[in-house]
């Protein structure tokens, strides 16, 4: 620790031990009388910087996880973004005999971590029962993209309905993917600004709702 010690002599500042006090005790130049004035000590605690940023802490709190299933789902959620419901459980640090105990009824996390669980699972190199629901597969701005060969893989491994969510670099929804799995419905129309790769288009979507969807670039340019 270090001690600034401060005196209220103009100009007398001494940064030190202590024990140098008794020389800066003396009279004022200015005063009438002279008098003893006692000098002012403060004393400065210097503590290490933490790094803490309350803006970022707020940026990554727990974000909702929007799903396309009613009542409590026995979710398995890949990613410590969100705040799941009772029924749900976030593994910070998956592995296949965790997952395989929690016998989830839906799973959601990343690309390639459930590509990873995917692969295991064909192998025999897991063991995973059938989810009763589906899965969610985040893909985003800085994440990878979901192809024809993951979805055909997640159905060999989970045997169960994809859904894409599209999600910003803090886990929030930028995009969904419905039960018609015709690209992806977006939260708001600007949301498409964010997304890397896809376009907006104006039809409607088979499923019934009329928020603004997008489709990627190169199936929109396949389709004509
Ligand atoms: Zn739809």
């Amino acid at each position: 620790m270090r001690v600034a010690v401060r005196c209220r002599l103009p100009g007398t500042f001494r940064q030190g031990n202590v024990a140098g006090l008794p020389a800066l005790v003396g009279p004022h130049k200015h005063s009438r009388r002279r008098s003893l004035r006692l000098p002012r000590v403060v004393i400065r605690l210097r503590i290490p910087k933490v790094g803490f940023r309350a803006r970022d802490w707020l940026q990554r709190r727990p974000v909702s996880l929007v799903t396309p299933w009613e009542g409590n789902v026995r979710m398995a959620v890949l990613k410590p973004w969100f705040r799941v419901g009772s029924g749900g459980r976030v593994f910070m640090e998956p592995t296949a005999a965790a997952l395989r105990r929690f016998a989830p009824g839906a799973l959601a996390g990343p690309v390639p971590a459930l590509r990873e669980l995917a692969r295991m699972v064909v192998d025999g190199e897991a063991a995973l029962a059938p989810l009763e629901f589906g899965v969610l597969a985040f893909t985003g701005p800085s994440q990878e993209p979901l192809t024809a060969a993951d979805r055909e893989l997640f159905w060999r491994a989970f045997q169960a309905p994809i859904f894409e969510q599209c999600r910003g670099p803090h886990g929030e929804l930028l995009a969904y993917e419905c039960e018609a799995h015709e690209g992806l419905h977006l939260v708001r129309e600007s949301a498409i600004a964010r997304m890397r790769g896809w376009v907006l288009v104006d039809s409607s979507c088979p499923c019934g709702t009329s928020t603004p969807r997008a489709l990627r670039a190169q199936a929109r340019f396949a389709a004509g």
